[in-house]
């Protein structure tokens, strides 16, 4: 052992100032709070007056303590610690370092352990945030006495400051990566978060020969809920069915919120009749789960699709789009409901593919149906509905595609093709001095927001005309989103070039009124609903009232569903304008 006479301190704080300088640099991309303490370690070890450093981390008692990782040519001594009695001065020691959070330091005594292996002092360091979250101690041993205060405790506390300062890093860089994975208003995974799972979970799958299965779900309805308590409330129902699935699944399953109201759960190491069972559990949670909102108490359900490994994909796309089939199919058959992929896998592409090659084989088509003035009986307008035609000829009507369509992310596709044909027909109709007929059609929200496909048929229009006489869009509640603004930003690409607004499904809603206010309607189409009952004094008397408010705001009323001719003689009665119904023909497709 060296005499402490000839111990060149000048030449020991070099050391450890390289030390210092070779662990900072080890530490800089580190996330991990282990890994930054052992490199602090690693780094202290290369004075060759420090025989033996180690780590020990988490809520630690002075009286029970083991080492996690240990560096050092006194190795042994370390890992046979948590063997050794004790001597006070030890635990007085660990005690000032893991209660205190003070850097003590003293001499090993003959009598102790430490001794017979070589070791003369020790210096405890506290390391870690003050509130315990990543409390640890760093142990150092020297072969010399005093060997600590000689150098300056200064210098090993530069060590702490630089741990402790990787370790807030640590904290940081964690949060962020929590960030870029998660959901701010669930808290759950993100898309992101959860393809990462899904791609993870796929790579441990096919190593291991194993199942995996994901369900994927949608909240129904939720438009309604959002259109009844506004979306900052949608926001609330969002996090309370988020919520309710967190309380109820397994610890190793994964959840993320794959965009709006659809969330996916990665179920690993699960076949498709674990995943349905848990999927079924979920959606039983969902509908008896009361979610409280600020004005009302609410319950709402969702539907599910489960896909599993491999037998409805071998890749991720492919069981994102096997369980987005059976979500889908779920939806049509009624909601809340879980289906399986493979029941469903056939049906879903039949109708996708079908769908896109009838659009690209201009196979979608108009059919027109008549508007008939009822105070005059001429004829004033023309609303057009979606027909596909089979390659059989068969015509299929809208209510069995348009769900699909706009389930596969197809509506916007359909809408173009419709509203170019409509246009092109009113062109043919002015041409033959059909004047003054209002041609009514259907724009998805999914259209308007495809903007370069709105772009794109503005200018094929305007090459025929310079402002639209004839065109009304009609436009749903359902369709609509509740911020005004958003919606007129919308439209007004079309409401600039001439289009009129026609307000749809008038009197089934919850704030049509709202939409009178604020959006420049020059129509409005009454429920059928309404109009089926017209004989009762109530719907009588409702009829009327839309009736009185169009007339003071100058609104054309339209009644569809009119069959026959006591129903046209009541609603000329009341003043309505316009009439459509089988009673003056069904709609029809032009023949060609
Ligand atoms: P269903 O799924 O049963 O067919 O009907 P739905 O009414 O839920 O229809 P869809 O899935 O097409 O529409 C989802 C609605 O959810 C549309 C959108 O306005 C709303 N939404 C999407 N993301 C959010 C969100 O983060 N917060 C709120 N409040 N609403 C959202
Ligand atoms: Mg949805
Ligand atoms: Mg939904």
């Amino acid at each position: 052992m060296e005499d402490k006479t000839n111990f060149d301190v000048v030449n020991e704080r070099y050391v450890l100032s390289q030390a210092l300088l070779k662990a900072m640099a080890s530490i800089a991309r580190n996330t991990e709070p282990e890994i930054v303490l052992q490199a602090i370690c690693d780094s202290i070890i290369t004075s060759q007056r420090i025989k033996l450093a180690w780590i020990a981390m988490g809520e630690l008692e002075p009286d029970a303590i083991s080492p996690e990782y240990c560096v050092g040519p006194a190795v042994k001594y370390a890992n046979d610690f948590s063997q050794q009695p004790r001597t006070a001065a030890e635990i007085r020691t660990l005690t000032s370092a893991l209660k205190s959070w003070n850097t003590s330091t003293y001499d090993i005594l003959e009598q102790e352990a430490a001794y017979a292996s070589g070791l003369r002092s020790v210096i405890s360091l506290p390391v870690g945030q003050k509130n315990g979250l990543l409390a640890g101690v760093i142990m150092l041993y020297s072969d010399m006495p005093a060997y600590f205060e000689l150098v300056g405790t200064s210098f090993f506390s530069a060590f702490i400051h630089l741990a402790n300062s990787s370790l807030e890093q640590c904290t940081l860089l964690n949060e962020l990566t929590h960030l870029a994975s998660h959901d701010l208003l669930t808290g759950i995974l993100n898309r992101r978060g959860i393809q990462e799972c899904m791609e993870r979970e796929l790579s441990r799958s096919i190593r291991k020969d194993q199942a995996f299965s994901i369900v994927l779900f949608d909240v129904d309805r939720f438009k309604l809920v959002n259109d009844l308590l506004g979306h900052k409330e949608g926001d609330s129902v969002l996090k309370a069915v988020a919520d309710a699935v967190e309380q109820i699944m397994r610890i190793e399953d994964y959840f993320g919120r794959w965009g709006g109201e659809e969330f996916i759960c990665v179920m690993p190491e699960s076949n498709h009749a674990n995943a349905m069972q848990i999927a079924e559990r979920m959606r039983q949670h969902i509908k008896s789960t009361q979610i409280q909102s600020a004005s009302s108490t609410l319950n709402v359900t969702a539907s599910f699709g489960v896909a599993s490994y491999p037998e409805d994909g071998k890749n991720i796309d492919k069981l994102i789009a096997s369980a987005d089939a059976a979500l889908y199919h779920a939806k049509r058959t009624g909601r809340n409901r879980v289906i399986s992929a493979n029941a469903i896998e056939q049906d879903i592409y039949t109708i996708g593919n079908e769908l896109n090659t009838a659009i690209r084989e201009n196979r979608i088509i108009p059919a027109y149906q008549k508007i008939i003035d009822l105070q005059t009986g001429q004829l004033v307008g023309e609303e057009t509905f979606a027909r596909l035609i089979t390659p059989g000829g068969n015509l299929i009507h809208a209510d069995q595609f348009i769900d699909a369509a706009h389930q596969l992310q197809l509506l916007h596709k359909v809408d173009r093709n419709i509203i170019l044909q409509t246009f092109a027909h009113c062109v043919a109709n002015l041409r033959a001095g059909n004047t003054g007929i209002n041609n009514f059609i259907n724009i998805s929200a999914d259209l308007l927001r495809h903007r370069e496909l709105v772009d794109e048929m503005l200018t094929t229009i305007m090459k025929h005309c310079h402002s639209c006489q004839g065109m009304v869009i009609k436009i749903t509640e359902r369709e609509l989103l509740t911020d005004i603004n958003a919606v007129m930003d919308l439209l007004s690409p079309f409401i600039d070039f001439g289009f009129k607004l026609a307000l749809d499904d008038f009197g089934s809603g919850y704030s049509s009124y709202k939409y009178l206010a604020d959006l420049p309607i020059h129509f409005i189409k009454i429920d059928g609903e309404l109009i089926k009952r017209i004989n009762e004094p109530k719907v009588h008397a409702i009829v009327k009232g839309i009736q009185d408010t169009a007339n003071r705001l100058e609104i054309t009323t339209l009644a569809e569903y009119i069959e026959n001719d006591t129903t046209e003689a009541i609603l000329k009665d009341i003043g309505i304008n316009w009439g459509q119904g089988y009673y003056y023909g069904k709609p029809e497709v032009l023949k060609h």
